[in-house]
């Protein structure tokens, strides 16, 4: 039987993701506070509901894809948290990144209930939401992951199982600590170029076949014009917000305090990041740090 899907939160991120189910024949019903962000996933087959109850009812899984932890809380936990009411054949699936010890909070409260709950991040940016190719990063119970493959599958390639509830944050948070490591060295790197009069173009395809290949370089240039089809090349609008980048640096630096790691390019990260934000750039994408540099 066609399992029914219920999706909540069709940001630069869900609604592909959503769209991406409704290509591979699920049943899709969805909400988000965002009235054309749900107009866009109608027109692409789904069902929409009035609010987040409404979309769970008679759900097979439900994914959550939410700006920050306290959002994810109070949807599963809050006064009208959705675990209360929900049938505990349901497999919850929440892909945004929070902290892990929300994560955990959240698991341990479905747990409670007899709800099955693995925490999902992703990563990949909005071209692998919308490819379909994102990687999936899982932490729960080994029965609960399996249970949630197929539904991971249509809209990723990568699905990995981190370890126990919380984990898929932990591998998350690192891996984005280290994603703005490189895209500030990045910037640093062309900036710098750029200004000694090379260009930015020629720059990048020097430093994609030496020591300095990364990720960055490959699929998300910071320079704007030097690849087609990325934020930079856009005015830095949608991909991934500068807002959410400096809340994933927020975390990284609470999980480094609490094992005792010493992460001093990652906090020097959130701090750079966080003067842009309040510089007024928490709408752009997070390579936009570029003009953080520029300015100086
Ligand atoms: P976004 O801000 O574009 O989308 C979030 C959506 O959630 C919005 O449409 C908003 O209206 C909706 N929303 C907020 N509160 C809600 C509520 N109470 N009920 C229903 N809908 C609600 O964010 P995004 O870029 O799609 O990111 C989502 C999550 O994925 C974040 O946790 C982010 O850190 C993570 N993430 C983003 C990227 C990226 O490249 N954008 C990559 C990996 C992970």
């Amino acid at each position: 039987m066609t399992q029914h899907i219920a999706f909540i939160g069709l940001g630069n991120m869900g609604g592909h993701m959503a769209k991406n189910l409704l290509k591979k024949d699920f049943r899709v019903t969805v909400y988000d506070l965002n009235k054309s962000a749900m107009a866009s996933l109608k027109e692409a087959g789904a069902e929409t509901a009035d609010n987040a109850q409404s979309a769970v009812k008679d759900a097979d899984v439900i994914i959550s894809m939410l700006p920050n932890g306290a959002i994810v809380k109070s949807l599963y936990m809050g006064a009208k948290g959705l675990i209360k009411d929900i049938s505990k054949d349901v497999l919850i699936i929440d892909s945004s990144t929070i902290a892990a010890d929300d994560a955990r909070a959240v698991a341990k409260a479905c747990q409670q209930q007899g709800i099955a709950m693995i925490d999902a991040p992703v990563s990949g940016g909005t071209a692998a939401a919308e490819a379909g190719t994102l990687t999936f990063i899982c932490g729960g119970e080994a029965a609960h992951f399996e249970a949630a493959k197929t539904v991971l599958s249509a809209m990723g390639r990568h699905i990995f199982h981190a370890g126990a509830s919380g984990a898929g944050q932990v591998a998350k948070i690192c891996n984005n600590m280290l994603l703005a490591i490189h895209m500030i060295g990045t910037a640093e790197a062309l900036n710098m170029g750029a200004q000694q009069g090379l260009d930015p173009k020629v720059m990048s395809e020097i430093m994609k076949a030496s020591s300095g290949n990364n990720w960055s370089l490959q699929v998300y240039n910071p320079y704007p014009d030097v690849m087609p089809h990325v934020p930079a090349s856009n005015d830095y609008q949608g991909g991934f917000m500068v807002d959410l980048m400096s809340k994933d640096l927020g975390l990284s630096q609470e999980l480094a305090a609490k094992s005792g790691s010493a992460t001093p390019l990652g906090a020097l990260a959130a701090q750079l990041y966080q003067i842009h934000q309040a510089g007024g750039a928490g709408g752009k994408d997070f390579s936009s740090i570029l003009q953080l540099l520029q300015k100086h």
